[in-house]
């Protein structure tokens, strides 16, 4: 691990206001400076974010450089271009869709060419600035084209991408005009991470419906390299905020407050006024609570404070007056002299009084419509005295719902039972508070941000570039690997077993059209004509379509996976599974013809010792779906008959046992070569090649997978194209 590596951090701003007039910088507020704030790297940190102003830009890089602090390295992007970045594409577009608000998506080619604009310049300050051992981290979703343009240059660079923010359903992400754009730069990063396994899921699906690429919900592999996924969820310096609540200074604010001596149960909001936080939801669900527990009238009040967000919006401004004539609403139907039910502050407020007021406060209310994360209940949280602690009523569209699993879990949408919630919290025992409050307390002292920094920089210290670096299959790619495998055949006899599709022939689309090439086959035909080389074809295909794509005159084959046998030199078919063994084929072909019944545009095939469900040409993610239950039902229906059920590309089928490449190699090898010398050669890229696979490994002979996936064979090429020069380079002409 390179524990000494520089972490070089990336976000959109930096965790700075300034301040023209006095030339000050204050620390800016937000759920992203926070969490980054409290990392604690024991190495060298650089921070990359931007700023509009020149006046900035001077002031942060004046900032004094003391021993171990980080270091910032400002960019200047101009305010027309920020405008376009920010607020054209991050709040008009992303955060809007990405927080499953699509209706709100306004989105605009020439902003998109800013968007594009100062990703790249983010990206060239990174190149400039990064050695190659650095480890860098982006954040966010105003940087989403970043990785790419990094890898672009520098694909050597370990680059780790974190997303603050949901990943919606792929049936909203998809409406993106540039969703492939996205999708693309972000699978170039090493690492991903996310704060829910949701968000996680989501985007895998997205890849899958956008990109046609699947994963594994761990890594996405295309192109040689593997894009590590994770999840992450951020939390905040618990040791901070724990301190903080409990200092001098809080203290004497909340006595300022009149927090310590309320007759008042307080229940406290503090959000940004954003859509997304479902404001509205909670007024009229706290509404709804009065209206239903009069008793509690005079008894609880709310006070919500909202941060003010992104002013010169429309929606913003609507939002605003809304939540205020709700207010408006509910302090005309409760007040009384002495009593306002909601009290309301459009302000920020300051790091005291907000600890105050968490420490104060009997309840805190998140009611996110959807949010990545929130930190406001985790601060609560930490907050508390461990002697009296508060309720946390969260909603189940926060990331952090999946973290603190002692909170009262609530649907915002769901006023009445929201209502219910609150009186719950409000008329929570103290001991059944302690009881969920302490394992909260406990899981977020180990769980804190600096903790979320160092296991996201760990995963991405250790990432391996690509599965061919990762395992010990040799990438014939590489010409001093295929200077050894020629090597090791030359001169020598050769058996060499090579699959159908997919090796000596491209997938296509319809299994029908899979036609050898005639350079293919011709070569495939001088390669026969050796006379130390043994050649033959060993597919799933059935017997017919070998000899009327191969002739009868060239090869040996193996059809249905080697239950049945042509020798050339006998003309001749043999089967090698008997024939009576074949009671479960009716019953696999009645359970296959009901699900291609069911699932458009798949087929059944019928081989005498095999029958397979094909859906290559079926919807996407339905036939997956599909293929999956259809597995599960052949492998228990079947479990007591002598077969295998095998999932291939885009294919389930089940065979007789013995149909199957190995054990064929082996047949093969005891019973045509007799005492023949000659190394065994097999060449294939699906599943079923494994046993060939298999096979030859074990009689010291040569494997070769063609495609990424994983394999025991000892060597690789990367793709179907390569074949054709292997065939000819390391068998014909290696002489
Ligand atoms: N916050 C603040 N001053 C305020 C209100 C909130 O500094 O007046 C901070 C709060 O402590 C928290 C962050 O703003 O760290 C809000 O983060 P959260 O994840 O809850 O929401 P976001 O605003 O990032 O969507």
């Amino acid at each position: 691990m390179a524990s000494n590596a520089r972490w070089i951090l990336v976000s959109n701003r930096m965790p700075f206001n300034y301040n023209p007039e006095t030339e000050e910088l204050t620390t800016s507020s937000g759920g992203l400076v926070t969490a980054i704030s409290g990392i604690k790297a024991k190495t060298t940190v650089i921070w990359i974010g931007c700023v509009t102003d020149e006046a900035s830009l001077k002031r942060i890089e004046k900032l004094p450089r003391t021993k171990g602090a980080t270091i910032y390295r400002p960019i200047l992007v101009p305010h027309y271009q920020y405008d376009a970045y920010y607020n054209g594409i991050g709040n008009d577009v992303l955060w809007p869709l990405l927080h499953y608000e699509a209706e709100m998506l306004r989105f605009s080619r020439v902003n998109w060419e800013e968007y594009v604009r100062v990703n790249r310049i983010f990206a060239e300050k990174i190149i400039a600035e990064a050695k190659d051992d650095d480890l860098i981290w982006i954040h966010d979703f105003h940087l989403f084209l970043v990785p790419g343009f990094v890898k672009e240059k520098r694909p050597k660079l370990k680059v780790g991408f974190f997303l603050h923010i949901p990943f919606p359903s792929s049936e909203i992400y998809r409406h993106l005009p540039v969703r492939e754009e996205i999708l693309r730069s972000l699978i170039c990063a090493d690492l991903i991470g996310f704060h829910d396994h949701a968000y996680l899921r989501h985007f895998c699906s997205a890849v899958y419906n956008v990109l046609g690429i699947s994963s594994s919900l761990l890594t996405i592999e295309h192109d040689n390299h593997i894009t590590q996924l994770g999840v992450f969820p951020v939390s905040v310096d618990v040791q901070n905020f724990m301190e903080l609540a409990r200092d001098a200074e809080t203290t004497r604010r909340m006595k300022k407050l009149y927090l310590t001596s309320r007759t008042q149960k307080l229940i406290l909001g503090v959000d940004r006024l954003d859509y997304i936080k479902g404001i509205e939801l909670k007024l009229r669900s706290f509404r709804c609570f009065l209206r239903t527990h009069p008793e509690q009238v005079g008894k609880v009040r709310l006070l919500q404070i909202a941060v003010p967000s992104r002013t010169d919006v429309p929606e913003y401004r609507r939002l605003k007056e809304e939540i205020e004539r709700l207010i408006g609403e509910i302090n005309g139907e409760f007040s009384t002299p002495a009593y306002t039910p909601v009290q309301y502050m459009y302000n920020s407020v300051d790091k005291h009084d907000l600890m105050a007021l968490y420490r104060g406060a009997d309840a805190i209310f998140v009611s996110s419509k959807r949010d990545g994360m929130n930190l406001v209940c985790i601060e609560y949280v930490c907050a508390q005295n461990l002697r009296d602690p508060g309720v946390v009523l969260l909603s189940e569209f926060a990331g952090a719902a999946s973290m603190l699993g002692h909170v009262l879990p609530i649907n915002p949408w769901d006023e009445y039972k929201t209502a219910e919630a609150i009186n719950v919290a409000i008329t929570m025992p103290l001991e059944e508070r302690k009881r969920r409050h302490a394992p909260m307390l406990e899981f977020l002292t180990n769980y804190t941000s600096a903790h979320w920094a160092q296991t996201f920089m760990d995963n991405l210290a250790i990432h391996k570039e690509s599965r061919f670096a990762a395992s010990r299959t040799k990438f014939l790619g590489e010409k001093k690997v295929m200077d050894e495998l020629k090597k090791k055949l030359k001169g020598k006899s050769k058996i060499l077993f090579i699959d159908y599709d997919g090796t000596l022939t491209p997938i296509v689309q319809r299994p029908e059209d899979a036609i050898l090439s005639k350079k293919t086959l011709e070569l495939m035909k001088k390669i026969s004509r050796l006379r130390d080389v043994n050649t033959i074809i060993v597919s799933g295909r059935n017997g017919k379509f070998l000899r009327d794509v191969l002739g009868d005159d060239n090869f040996s084959m193996g059809a249905e996976h080697g239950a049945k046998f042509f020798d050339v030199k006998k003309k001749k078919w043999q089967n090698m599974v008997n024939m009576e063994k074949r009671r479960w084929f009716d019953e696999a072909k009645r359970i296959m013809k009901d699900y291609a019944k069911r699932t458009p545009d798949s087929l059944v095939e019928t081989k005498d010792f095999a029958v397979a469900w094909h859906y290559r040409n079926s919807p996407r993610i339905f036939s997956k779906f599909q293929a999956r239950k259809l597995m599960g039902e052949l492998e228990s229906g079947l479990s007591n008959f002598p077969v295998s059920v095998i999932h291939g590309k885009k294919v389930i089928e089940v065979r007789a046992m013995e149909a199957n490449k190995g054990i064929f190699i082996n047949w093969y090898k005891n019973n045509m070569l007799h005492e023949k010398e000659g190394i065994l050669i097999a060449i294939g890229d699906d599943k079923t090649d494994e046993d060939m696979f298999h096979m030859v490994n074990r009689n010291n002979g040569i494997s070769i997978k063609v495609g990424e996936e994983d394999t025991e064979a000892q060597y690789r090429l990367s793709n179907q194209a390569d074949v054709f020069d292997l065939l000819q380079d390391v068998i014909l002409e290696n002489w």
